[in-house]
């Protein structure tokens, strides 16, 4: 059977019934997967998206070419309102004046997720936290492939969970990588196991609390019952007192030995899972063995061995894959040496926490390149975490006067306007031996499309001669606010 033939059926309690009007809000990858799922289950579908670019207009052409209406360039109010469901993308901010009108006019709303998940078969693996969901759903779902158990990466960052919801037949499992926008949409969506892998400080741009941001994040346990399973950072204490009390087993992951069900560290930097209270333990390698660097991708790994243990991974297929995993692109890539200095490109970093987390991982001297559009988040957290080996920051972009102001003089910060000045500024910075990272602390909103545009751009800067090729296409900022 195809695995794109489009299939649908409730197989949770419907949200709308037969012909109902549905309204989705974006026609990004997930948006223009909702208007087909809705379209499939029966509904009369409305698309829309302020944007125009080419991209959403092949996505209109092909939901046109299946009877689905769809309008670029505005929402049409008298259309969404009108409707029986809001479906909405995690593109679309709670800022946006069209999510506005819909809260004020008490139509039923609900996230991409949980349109998906009333029609989802496959059994939900959800990965959220501030930092690591993309890596650990990834090295989950290859894990889960290595042991012949289909368990395929969606969500925020893969293939939309609705287009999953879609196959037939649908995998046994599926591992779903959860941002706050996405969870804070959910109302019957449940994991059968789910992780909360780390909470600091983020999307200050789109909350107006670090709290509400939290409250998102813990919605995951929302469909929490008896038969659910948790893997929880104990490492991090705003994730403990998160998951205080929540129905279900709990499988603690640690770099410190315990002996609670879950997986650690122990004191040969062995790779270690108890299942049980008083169980044997099994070893899955060494931390050393792993192709990922840095202490925070010894906790994804852990967090991914168990998630996959539990799905029902063999500990072979477990060694065996997180052993070769080589990480993602634009989180911690090494780029090349040139001259004795290092690139790292870690264009995902945008938040403060996840260059804390880039920075300790590095043994050697390095220029840091933090900027790009100020998310709300004050950086002077960085001051102490950047150590001894930081030689200085260039601070560039539309944060680079905010970011020089809070780290105050306790470093060495340069200004650059943009990237590619803040790169030059860094080859002349820095000498054999040394490393310049990007790892920004901000999005790429002000001078990029996306943070891939922003990361292939920092790449082909650090090659030798890679200032006079052909450069990434720079997005205006009205373009980047389409993008969102
Ligand atoms: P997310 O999908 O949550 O944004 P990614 O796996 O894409 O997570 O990584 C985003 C950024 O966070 C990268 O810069 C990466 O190096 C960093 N990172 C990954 N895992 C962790 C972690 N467990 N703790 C802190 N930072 C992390």
């Amino acid at each position: 059977m195809s695995s794109d033939r489009v299939v649908a059926r409730w197989r949770r309690e419907p949200l709308f019934g037969p012909g109902g009007r549905v309204a989705v809000l974006g026609l990004g990858a997930s948006g223009f997967a909702a208007a087909k799922l809705a379209a499939a289950l029966g509904a009369e579908v409305y698309a829309s998206d302020t944007g125009t670019g080419p991209e959403l207009r092949g996505a209109r052409e092909e939901l046109a070419g299946q009877g689905i209406t769809a309008e670029l360039g505005r929402h049409d109010l008298d259309k969404v309102l009108g409707s029986d469901l809001v479906v909405t993308s995690p593109g679309i901010p709670s800022s946006a004046p069209v999510r506005g009108a819909v809260a004020g006019a008490a139509v039923a709303e609900v996230a991409e997720v949980e349109l998906a998940f009333r029609a989802l078969q496959a059994r939900v693996i959800g990965v959220t936290g501030t930092n690591g969901k993309t890596t650990v759903t990834e090295l989950t779902a290859r894990v889960l492939a290595g042991a012949g158990i289909g368990a395929p990466p969606s969500g925020n960052a893969g293939r939309p969970l609705s287009e999953v919801a879609m196959t037939s037949p649908q995998p046994p499992w599926t591992v779903v990588e959860l941002s706050s926008f996405q969870l804070s949409g959910t109302r019957d969506f449940r994991c059968d196991i789910g992780a909360l892998l780390n909470l600091a400080p983020d999307h200050l741009d789109a909350y107006s609390t670090v709290g509400d941001y939290y409250r998102d994040k813990a919605r995951i346990f929302g469909g929490a019952d008896p038969d659910s399973r948790w893997v929880i950072n104990a490492d991090d204490n705003e994730v403990c007192a998160m998951a205080a009390g929540v129905a279900g087993e709990s499988y603690v992951v640690s770099l410190e030995a315990h002996d609670l069900p879950g997986a650690y560290l122990d004191q040969e930097e062995m790779l270690s899972y108890r299942p049980a209270p008083g169980s044997e333990i099994e070893h899955w390698g060494s931390a050393g063995g792993l192709r990922l660097h840095g202490r925070h991708n010894i906790h994804n790994a852990l967090t991914a061995g168990v998630l996959a243990r539990l799905a029902g991974a063999s500990t072979s297929a477990i060694s065996r894959r997180l052993a070769s995993f080589g990480g993602l692109p634009h989180r911690m890539a090494v780029v090349g040496e040139w001259e004795g200095v290092q690139w790292i490109n870690d264009s995902k970093a945008t938040n403060v926490a996840a260059v804390v987390a880039a920075v300790r991982g590095l043994e050697r001297p390095y220029c840091l390149l933090l900027g790009g559009r100020h998310k709300g988040e004050a950086y002077g957290g960085l001051a102490d975490a950047l150590g001894p080996l930081c030689r200085m920051v260039i601070a560039y972009g539309e944060a680079g006067r905010t970011i020089e102001s809070d780290l105050g003089s306790s470093r060495t910060v340069l200004r650059a306007g943009s990237l590619a000045e803040a790169v030059e500024k860094a080859r002349a910075a820095t000498c054999a031996g040394d490393v310049v990272l990007l790892s920004p602390a901000c999005s790429s909103y002000d001078e990029f499309r996306n943070y891939e545009a922003r990361g292939r751009e920092f790449e082909r800067l650090a090659r030798p001669g890679g200032e006079n090729s052909a450069g990434e296409e720079r997005s205006s900022p009205a373009a980047a606010e389409a993008v969102l």
